[in-house]
């Protein structure tokens, strides 16, 4: 038998968030924004494979590993795929070229490779990034019209197809005034330039008219999106894209606001069993360095879970857990390959019993996450690949 630990996977809750993402994004005037569905990182950990067939709805994918974009085209996604960070060496534009693959320019090395290499089949469409504040990529303000300039005498030569515009937000979690310091920094630079908007991450997204405030002093774009094969009517085009990643998963890209508050579900349970029950003396030590000490006779259980599973070694006692449907906390220090729960408020549990580390019927990854110091997507994308993987296909969730 396996060792009892799974991470379940609901591409049903996938496609549920890409809904609810989608029907927050209210249209403006007659535009509603296209989403670029970000599966980085095989899907923030739930697999590039559940994440393509889930995000069908999606209007691109994003991500910025080549061999994951090529995974998708192989899985027979057809529509437009951006890679978020574009190409990093010379002998990638070939496979731009190939799989008709979105890139994002932030750097003239970018410019140049695509200058000196291979004429492309077909002209490449590319995001040309601004750096309005995160300081990590993009041309600055400076220089970012002469950046697009040159963009577009590559056009001229074929070398690129459409162009558009794009920046990351540092701070929409957390700060309006910073938000819109960068936006406004975004609009000034980009005005009159062509092409299509893409700023906002799932916290941009999920903040009502934010996405539609860039390029408001701008205009919109007549030529729509960027994708050539597009068949949609001018006029009813989307000049706007927006990259939401995390809510897609069902985790809350805010600190203050749940992913459950959000109407978002869990895509990723993980969960296992205990294999040991034990009652121990008040007074006893239980695990690494003795950091928790029984205050009175307690019973407690192992989980066969361990940091080397993705869980966090940081995650405090007093972490969330659920344990046969029973909410309790851990105890003690993670181990490699286990953790300890408090059962005193599940007498019931036994060998066997099912513990929920995190998602449906258990804490979310977000307060689990908290209770480490860090957030939920780092533990989603953590979970080690020796947890076996469990999808339930649409037919089996309902
Ligand atoms: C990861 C990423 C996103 C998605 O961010 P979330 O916070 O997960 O929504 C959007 N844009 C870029 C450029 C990214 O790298």
């Amino acid at each position: 038998m396996p060792r009892p630990i799974s991470a379940t996977i609901r591409p049903a809750s996938l496609s549920h968030n890409l809904k609810v993402v989608q029907s927050q994004l209210q249209a403006r005037q007659g535009m509603q924004p296209r989403v670029w569905a970000v599966i980085k990182a095989r899907a923030y950990g739930h697999g590039i494979e559940s994440a393509v067939s889930a995000f069908a709805g999606a209007d691109g994918l994003a991500m910025l590993d080549l061999e994951e974009a090529v995974q998708c085209r192989e899985l027979g996604w057809a529509g437009p795929i951006l890679l978020l960070e574009g190409h990093f060496q010379a002998a990638d534009v070939a496979v731009l070229d190939e799989y008709r693959l979105h890139t994002t320019i932030h750097c003239s090395e970018q410019l140049e490779m695509l200058e000196r290499g291979a004429h492309p089949r077909r002209p490449i469409d590319a995001f040309i990034k601004l750096d309005t504040g995160m300081s990590r990529l993009g041309f600055t303000p400076a220089s970012y019209r002469s950046a697009f300039e040159r963009a577009l005498r590559a056009q001229q030569a074929g070398i690129l197809g459409r162009l558009g515009k794009m920046t990351h937000f540092a701070r929409a979690d957390d700060d309006a005034d910073v938000t819109q310091a960068q936006l406004d920094v975004f609009n000034q630079i980009t005005q009159g330039l062509p092409g299509p908007i893409s700023v906002c991450n799932s916290a941009g997204t999920l903040t009502p008219g934010l996405w539609a405030k860039a390029g408001a002093a701008a205009g919109t774009d007549s030529g729509g999106g960027p994708t050539r094969e597009d068949k949609t009517p001018m006029a009813a085009r989307a000049s706007h894209w927006v990259r939401p990643g995390i809510c897609l998963y069902g985790a809350s890209p805010f600190a203050q606001r749940s992913a459950h508050a959000l109407g978002l579900r869990p895509a990723m349970t993980l969960s296992a069993s205990l294999i040991s029950v034990r009652d121990i003396p008040a007074g006893t030590g239980v695990g690494y360095g003795h950091i928790f000490h029984a205050p009175a006779p307690m019973r407690i259980g192992v989980v066969a879970c361990g940091y080397a599973d993705g869980y966090p070694r940081h995650a405090v006692s007093g972490t969330p857990i659920t344990v046969d449907g029973v909410r309790t906390v851990t105890v003690g220090r993670v181990s490699m390959d286990m953790l300890a729960v408090d059962l005193d408020a599940v007498p019931q549990a036994r060998v066997g019993s099912t513990v929920v580390l995190w998602g449906e019927g258990g804490p979310s990854v977000d307060e689990v996450a908290a209770a480490a110091g860090t957030i939920g997507y780092e533990l989603l994308c953590a979970v080690a690949p020796r947890v076996p993987r469990t999808i339930i296909s649409t037919e089996d969730t309902q």
